[in-house]
């Protein structure tokens, strides 16, 4: 499981310090609303029995639709302000935490239901 500290731009991008030092030490404005969301969101998702990609969520799973849907809303904050923050390290993140827990994106659903598999949105959050 990866956390919201493991997405950063390469070294040699331009936005690496700056991302960076947002994750580390949020402003008091945007970056810290979308950093504390996201590291909550991470939080809670540490929580959560991992769901059986053949079979569906097991017991005490039922929070992933729920976190499916803070991170479908995440998604949407991104289209406004995020300071210092690298917007395409945040979406990958949404992505991968997502498909951790098992929501598909396209269809906001959990991604046993739509169809897509919970196995096939992991392979292409990784990609
Ligand atoms: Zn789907």
């Amino acid at each position: 499981m990866k956390r919201l500290e493991s997405f950063k731009p390469s070294k040699q991008s331009s936005t690496y310090a700056p991302h960076t030092a947002a994750l580390m030490w949020p402003d008091g404005g945007y970056e810290v609303a979308l950093v504390y969301l996201a590291q909550s969101i991470d939080g809670y998702v540490s929580l959560i029995p991992q769901d059986d990609p053949e079979t569906g969520p097991v017991d005490g799973a039922v929070g992933s639709p729920g976190i499916g849907q803070l991170v479908q809303g995440f998604r949407v904050l991104l289209n406004g302000r995020t300071g210092r923050l690298d917007r395409t390290q945040l979406d990958s993140w949404a992505r991968y935490t997502a498909a951790q827990v098992g929501w598909c994106l396209d269809h906001e659903a959990m991604a046993y239901d739509c169809g897509h598999g919970v196995g096939k949105i992991r392979a292409e959050a990784e990609a």
